[in-house]
């Protein structure tokens, strides 16, 4: 049992007749324009003269990135900024690799890192770091800050820290790091069952030349094809900027979760440690919908439904089958998991509130 729940979040509306396809981009500005018309234009405006600082806090493959992308796609690309601690960190990692880039980097750092080892063990621990050891959190805090120096002022979704319990207290002052003391900072709390990461990462494929994701199960491409000799039906990336080239699945994915649970348990501690701080507002993001209530809070279409493949040996074709994909949930409880718009829709609703528009 967890020892804090979110709440499930009305999206539904009064009008049976209108219907969206919430995997095609125009329908999505659609559904956020008559779901969310009057919150968007608020953002809208606060954004012209103002920014806010959010913490993406959510498991490993929660969806952080693609939420907030979603979020600055239908408010305002320009205004809103998607840190990856992550990113941040590996681009570092390049340009200490790089001669021209590596003095300029050392030299930022000479006059702006403050920490308990040297600059030097600290390019040290970047460069030898895995995925289970953490670089010293004043180190990464440096990097960010000269990151977001470099940028015109925005508004910010931070994403990958605080990434350990220690470093929960550090975000709480992270405002007055980056010079943005007066501008309202919040966490966005994302809770996903693991179920859904799991099979997030068991179908995942993606474009080798532009990265697209899809997923096999649960996010198709628009053009399924089947391979007669491997008996496997596989993606066509679909991105119009892209080539028409199949996508692949990374190694390793296959084992899903198992590999990563100690880092889910992590995960799942630091967003109970949020939960319970004071003083900031959180924003509460589900993912999942027990099917039980599902018709009372949300709309057919914004259930992620699941997809199977029939291969048509007579016509030559493939044939896509959906289907609603109940799963149960980290208690046990029969589950709907929604797609990523009603999730974006909520965080739009909340926030409006938060910051009190
Ligand atoms: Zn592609």
């Amino acid at each position: 049992m967890k020892d804090f729940q979110f709440p499930i979040f009305k999206t539904k509306i009064e009008d049976p007749t209108r219907k969206f396809n919430l995997t095609n981009p125009e329908e999505i500005r659609e559904y956020f324009e008559l779901k969310a018309g009057l919150e968007i234009k608020k953002l809208r405006d606060y954004l012209k003269n103002n920014t806010f600082i959010a913490y993406l806090l959510g498991k490993k493959n929660s969806g952080k990135g693609t939420y907030s992308k979603i979020f600055s796609g239908i408010v305002d690309k320009e205004r809103v900024a998607h840190v990856s601690i992550g990113d941040v960190v590996r681009q570092a990692h390049q340009e200490i690799l790089d001669k021209d880039k590596r003095e300029e980097l050392i030299n930022w750092l000479s006059q702006n890192y403050r920490g308990y080892i040297s600059i030097e063990k600290a390019i040290e621990a970047l460069l030898s770091r895995n995925t289970e050891t953490l670089l010293p959190t004043e180190f990464t805090l440096a990097l960010v800050k000269r990151e977001i120096d470099k940028m015109e002022r925005k508004a910010l979704f931070i994403d990958g820290f605080p990434r350990d319990l220690d470093q929960v207290s550090y975000s709480l002052f992270f405002r007055d790091l980056i010079d943005y003391r007066a501008d309202p900072d919040f966490f966005i709390l994302i809770d996903v069952p693991k179920r859904v990461i799991d099979e997030r990462m068991k179908f995942r494929v993606v474009c080798p030349n532009c990265q697209t994701p899809r997923n096999l199960k649960l996010y198709p491409a628009k053009e399924v094809k089947y391979d007669e000799k491997n008996k496997q039906f596989f993606f066509i990336c679909d991105n119009p900027a892209c080539k028409k080239i199949k996508m692949v699945s990374k190694e390793g994915d296959e084992a899903g979760i198992e590999p990563i649970k100690a880092r889910l348990e992590k995960d799942e501690r630091l967003i109970k440690q949020a939960f319970s701080l004071h003083g900031i507002p959180k924003i509460l993001l589900r993912n999942s919908v027990p099917a039980e209530v599902a018709k009372e809070y949300v709309d057919d279409y914004e259930i992620t439904p699941e997809y199977s493949y029939k291969w048509r040996e007579e016509a030559k074709r493939v044939e896509i089958i959906e289907k609603p994909w109940i799963f149960s949930d980290d208690e046990g409880v029969s589950s709907y998991s929604l797609l990523p718009p009603p999730v974006v829709l909520s965080l739009v609703k909340q926030m409006v509130e938060v910051l009190h528009l």
